[in-house]
């Protein structure tokens, strides 16, 4: 039995509502959401100090959805996690609603607006400077999307984090391979990507991004090598847990037929049931 089927259980649960939402509302990403989903859980429910009581608590860990555009999980993670009450998922990108299409300041919880590619890298930065500048221990995560790396200011901010020593900031790479218009590799290639952060100064990673062992102890404190900063590179599946989504690029912002959200529910429900 392993020791973190309580996150696989919630991880089905997420995948659930997030194939809702997402069917509900005829928007969103949801192969980009699909495979963060496991990352977000294993950092809401396992290795974050937060508070979602005290959202604005000082000495509470960031976290930074850099790939902005994958909300639909980070919103069911927010609201499961009790940032806000879960009956606003039901508002998700309609008129009005604070749930919006990309992460922004007005969810509890929701560090900074993102979603313009490539930034969230440089803000995390800032943000674990912070720390050691106020002498505080909180640590700061940044989720990116493996397409977003062609962007020319992560590696800015690549390069400012190993030159200020920030032990106490952790990037994730979503590594799927895919991004919107097809293979990472195709379209702009990022490997050797673990060499390339390494020649950067950062202690570098490779991991499962769907084995919750593997990402919480990744992810966990007594990990971090002091005097640099993380990387945690995640091989995960775009479109992970429904079988007609997995590795397909259509479904990076693809929207379900009543048929296909009937298959979707029923796959997650015969998962749950086992799990
Ligand atoms: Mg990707």
């Amino acid at each position: 039995m392993s020791k973190y089927k309580h996150l696989m259980k919630k991880a089905a649960l997420i995948r659930r509502d997030i194939v809702d939402i997402v069917y509900r509302s005829s928007a969103g990403h949801i192969g980009g959401s699909l495979s963060e989903t496991d990352i977000l859980v294993a950092l809401y429910y396992e290795v974050m100090r937060i508070d979602p009581e005290n959202p604005g608590w000082a000495d509470r860990d960031r976290f930074i959805l850099s790939k902005g555009h994958s909300i639909d999980a980070y919103y069911c993670v927010l609201a499961d996690r009790g940032f806000f009450d879960r009956k606003e998922l039901l508002t998700y990108s309609q008129f009005g609603s604070k749930l919006i299409g990309h992460p922004n300041r007005q969810i509890p919880g929701v560090e900074m607006n993102t979603g313009a590619l490539g930034h969230g890298l440089s803000i995390g930065v800032g943000m674990a400077l912070a720390a050691k500048m106020d002498k505080k221990d909180y640590r700061v995560f940044v989720l990116m999307g493996d397409g977003e790396l062609a962007e020319g200011s992560v590696w800015e901010a690549a390069m400012a984090a190993s030159n200020y020593r920030l032990d106490n900031l952790v990037a994730i790479i979503d590594r799927n391979g895919l991004q919107i218009s097809g293979k990472t590799e195709e379209v702009m290639a990022i490997e050797p990507l673990g060499e390339k952060w390494k020649s950067f100064g950062w202690n570098v990673s490779v991991i499962d991004g769907h084995d919750f062992s593997s990402i919480c102890s990744a992810l966990s404190e007594d990990r971090k090598v002091r005097n640099m900063p993380s990387l945690v590179i995640a091989e995960t599946v775009k479109g992970k847990g429904i079988s007609f989504m997995e590795n397909e690029p259509k479904w990076h912002h693809g929207v379900m037929t009543p048929e296909e959200y009937k298959k979707a529910c029923e796959e997650l429900d015969r998962l749950l049931e086992v799990l």
